[in-house]
């Protein structure tokens, strides 16, 4: 077999492979590293603030000044551990970078009453088996409702989705709702995508034949990432992912050679250039 397959599966690599398995081959089957970017980086900074804000600190005491402070919190963390260095800010750049990750943090405040918020786990780890895929991700955060029932909760920092395509973001969350299901034998009543930017939320519900449709999907992706690893057949699929891609110049869609992708960044380093 040319490559070996994955162990598990997150939801997020059940779209990677989705939107172009040569992609997903480099980072789920190869697992080059990857550079840090400015938005990777910002949904770090706002997902540890929001996060930290939800659990640490007890309803009535996530004010926005609460907000702000972990805000900082993080921030202080990635500067201590060299991340704004490796983006290359200098000191303006980090503060704006920060100040725009206060701003979506604020808009969070805009979609839900954080005091409201009856959190069950934040950056919880889900593991299980389903329909025969070892299906493995975190999830940012999981409320139990006044109803008592589960919502599932997503944060995204990125611009939210023209309606034509609400449905495919929604995938990742339905295989988390999936997923609870499996592990703490309760079905979420809801997911929520919390777009912070705009700042807008969208809603689904996952019923029965919701979440067996994205099973049988998760199903199709395995099927089709353990023959690309026997086959070593993994297909470029260009479109405008091309442009943030960190693995073009080894893609060859764009006139590069997939096998040199491990030869340079496999051994030294991210952002060593192909030959
Ligand atoms: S450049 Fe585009 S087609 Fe090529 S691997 Fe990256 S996302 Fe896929």
């Amino acid at each position: 077999m040319p490559f070996e397959p994955p162990r598990t599966l997150s939801p997020s690599k059940v779209a990677a492979f989705g939107a172009c398995a040569l992609a997903f081959r480099f980072t789920a089957v190869e697992r080059l590293p990857e550079a840090a970017t400015p938005w990777t980086v910002k949904g770090t900074l706002v997902h540890s603030a929001l996060e930290h804000l939800v659990w640490d600190h007890p309803p009535g005491e996530r004010s926005e000044e609460a907000a702000s402070a972990e805000v900082d919190r993080a921030a202080g963390a990635l500067e201590a551990d060299g991340t704004f260095d490796e983006l290359g800010l200098d000191r303006a750049s980090v503060a704006a970078f920060v100040d725009d990750a206060r701003r979506l943090v604020g808009n969070a405040r805009r979609l839900e009453d954080p005091d409201h918020i009856d959190a069950v786990g934040v950056e919880l780890l889900l593991d299980a088996t389903v329909g025969g895929v070892h299906l493995r991700g975190i999830l940012d955060r999981l409320d139990r409702s006044e109803d008592g029932s589960l919502v599932v909760v997503d944060y995204k920092t990125g611009r939210a989705p023209a309606p034509a395509y609400e449905r495919s973001r929604l995938a990742g969350v339905h295989l988390y709702a999936l997923l609870c299901e499996v592990v703490l034998g309760e079905r979420p009543r809801e997911v929520r995508l919390l777009h912070l930017r705009e700042p807008t939320v969208i809603i689904s519900h996952p019923t029965e034949p919701v979440l067996r449709a994205h099973e049988r999907r998760a199903h199709a992706v395995w099927d089709a990432v353990t023959r690309a690893c026997r086959t070593g057949d993994f297909r470029p699929r260009p479109s405008g992912l091309c442009g943030t891609c960190q693995f073009r110049s080894y893609c060859p869609a764009h006139g590069g050679d997939p096998a040199l992708a491990k030869r340079f960044l496999g051994t030294s380093g991210v952002g060593v250039g192909a030959a």
